[in-house]
C-alpha cells in the first residue's frame, strides 16, 4: 500500500512503524474473510482491510479521529485473526494499538461512555476492588433484567445496554482468594526448575483455582512456583482501551520485579494462564522499546514469557489416567492461536494425557470476550458466542476447555456444557483433583 507520510511525520517513531505495517499491505482482502466482524456485518470497513484504509487516513491526514472511524475501530475486537490469515505479515495487531490511543488522544466520547470507559480502566485491573465491584454488580443483577432489550441487536450498542451486559457478568457467589502475593510453593521431590505464575487480575477474582491447578501441577512435576510480590496488572485491559500511559506504567512496574526475582531466586520462565495477558506480555519488549531504560529488560521479560502450555510441552507430565473417557471441545483462544500462534500443544497435552480432543468448527473465529468487548459491544459479542456454542454443541462435548478466562466467563453464559481451564484437566489427568464443575463464574444464567 502506497503511503505519503511526511518526512516530519516518519521522525516520530509511532508513524515510521505503521507506515512500515502499511506498506506491507497489498489491500488483497484474504484477512476480510476471517474476520469476525466481516463476517457478522458484511460492512468492508467492519474489515481488516477497512479498517486499515480508515487508520492510513487518520494517521496520513494528522487529523483527530471521526466518529466513522471511531465506530468501526471499536467494533474491531482485536481477534488477531486477520494476522494469521494475511500472507504479507502486515502486524495488524500494532497498527490498531496505535489508532487506539490516536482514539483516546484526540477523541471525545459522549460523556457516560467516557465514565464506563474510565470505570472499567479504574477497576478491572485492581483484584480488591473488582472483587467488591462484582459484589456490587451481583446485588444490581435484578436491576438489569429491568432494563430494555433492544428488539434487534445494535452493533451501536447504548450505554444502558452495556451497563446491562456488564450486570450479566456478574457470578451469581465469588470463591475465596487464592494464596497471597509473595507465596513460593517449592517443588515437591527433585528441583527441576523454577518459575514465576502471572497472578492475574480478574481471573483471580472469579476463578482462582485455575491458578491453584497449575501449581499443583508444576510442583508435582518438580517445578518451584513463585508468586511475585508486587507485580501488577498486566496492563492488558487499558493497553486495549489505548490508555497506554497507564499500560506502559504497569510494564515498567512488572519488568522491574519480574527482573529483580530472576537475579536473587533464578527464573526459567514467567508462566502465565490467561492468554489475552500473555499476548501483552510478549509484547513488552515491542511496547517499551524507546525507553532506554526499559527497552533491553522489556525484551528480555518478554522472551522469558511462556503461556503454561507452550511450558508443558517441554516437560515430561506424569499421566495417571484417572479420568476415564472424557471427550473435551477446545477452544483456541484469539489470544493463545492468533495472538501467540499457540494451537497444536494445548490439544496434543490432553490428549496425550488420556482425554478425547475434539476441534470445534469455525475455531478461528472469536467468542466474542476480547477483554471488555463482551461490554462495549455485547450485541456483536452475544452473536458470536452463540455462534460458538452451536459449533461446539456440533462435537458433542462433555466439557469444553480453554487457556483464557474471559473466553471461558463467555461461553458458559451460554452452554450447560461445564467450561474448565485447560490446565485444570492436565492436573487433574496428573493426579490433581476433578476440576469443579460448577465454579463460580463459569456457570451462569445470561441477561442477554
Ligand atoms: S490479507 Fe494482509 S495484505 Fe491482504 S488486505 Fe488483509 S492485511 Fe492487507
Ligand atoms: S483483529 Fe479481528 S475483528 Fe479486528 S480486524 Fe482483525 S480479524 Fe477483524
Amino acid at each position: 500500500m502506497k503511503t505519503e507520510f511526511s518526512l516530519a511525520q516518519l521522525a516520530d517513531p509511532d508513524i515510521a512503524e505503521a507506515d512500515k505495517i502499511l506498506r506491507a499491505c497489498v489491500h488483497c482482502g484474504f484477512c476480510t474473510a476471517t474476520c469476525p466482524t466481516y463476517v457478522l456485518l458484511g460492512d468492508e470497513l467492519d474489515s481488516p482491510r477497512g479498517r486499515i484504509y480508515l487508520i492510513k487516513e487518520m494517521l496520513e491526514k494528522d487529523r483527530p479521529p471521526t466518529k466513522e472511524v471511531v465506530k468501526h475501530i471499536d467494533r474491531c475486537l482485536s481477534c488477531l485473526a486477520c494476522m494469521t490469515t494475511c500472507p504479507s505479515g502486515v502486524n495488524y495487531m500494532h497498527l490498531v494499538d496505535q489508532a487506539r490511543v490516536r482514539i483516546e488522544r484526540d477523541y471525545s466520547r459522549p460523556l457516560g461512555e467516557r465514565a464506563l470507559r474510565a470505570v472499567l480502566a479504574f477497576v478491572l485491573p485492581r483484584p480488591g476492588l473488582f472483587r467488591a465491584s462484582m459484589i456490587m454488580a451481583r446485588l444490581g443483577r435484578p436491576l438489569a433484567g429491568l432494563l430494555p432489550t433492544p428488539k434487534t441487536a445494535s452493533a451501536t450498542p447504548t450505554l444502558l445496554r452495556r451497563i446491562k451486559a456488564m450486570l450479566a457478568l456478574a457470578p451469581g457467589s465469588l470463591p475465596a482468594p487464592g494464596p497471597a502475593a509473595g507465596s513460593v510453593f517449592p517443588a515437591i521431590g527433585d528441583r527441576r526448575g523454577r518459575v514465576a505464575l502471572l497472578q492475574g487480575c480478574a481471573q483471580q477474582v472469579l476463578a482462582p483455582r485455575i491458578n491453584q491447578a497449575a501449581i499443583n501441577l508444576l510442583t508435582r512435576h518438580g517445578i518451584e512456583v513463585v508468586l511475585v510480590r508486587d507485580e501488577q496488572c498486566c496492563g492488558a485491559l487499558t493497553h486495549h482501551l489505548g490508555q497506554d500511559g497507564d499500560a506502559l506504567a504497569r510494564a515498567r512496574a512488572n519488568v522491574t520485579v519480574w527482573q529483580s526475582e530472576a537475579e536473587q531466586g533464578g527464573l526459567d520462565a514467567i508462566l502465565v494462564t490467561t492468554s489475552g495477558c500473555g499476548t501483552v506480555i510478549k509484547d513488552y519488549g515491542f511496547m517499551l522499546r524507546e525507553d532506554r531504560e526499559f527497552a533491553g529488560p522489556a525484551a528480555r521479560i518478554s522472551a522469558l514469557t511462556k503461556d503454561i502450555t507452550e511450558y508443558l510441552a517441554g516437560i515430561d507430565l506424569h499421566p495417571s489416567s484417572q479420568q476415564g473417557d472424557v471427550t473435551i471441545a477446545y477452544h483456541s483462544a484469539c489470544s493463545l492461536q492468533h495472538g501467540q500462534k499457540i494451537t497444536h500443544a494445548p490439544k496434543e497435552l490432553l490428549s496425550k494425557n488420556g482425554f478425547v480432543v475434539k476441534d470445534v468448527p469455525e475455531s478461528h473465529l472469536c467468542c466474542g470476550s476480547a477483554g471488555t468487548y463482551n461490554i462495549l459491544q455485547p450485541d456483536i459479542a452475544s452473536r458470536l458466542r452463540d455462534r460458538k456454542i452451536a459449533n461446539i454443541a456440533t462435537v458433542k462435548p462433555d466439557m469444553i476447555a480453554a487457556g483464557n478466562i474471559g473466553c471461558m466467563v463467555q461461553i458458559a453464559g451460554g452452554t450447560s456444557v461445564p467450561v474448565v481451564h485447560t490446565i485444570e484437566l492436565l492436573d487433574w489427568a496428573t493426579g490433581g483433583p476433578k476440576p469443579e464443575l460448577k465454579g463460580p463464574g463459569l456457570t451462569r444464567p445470561t441477561l442477554n
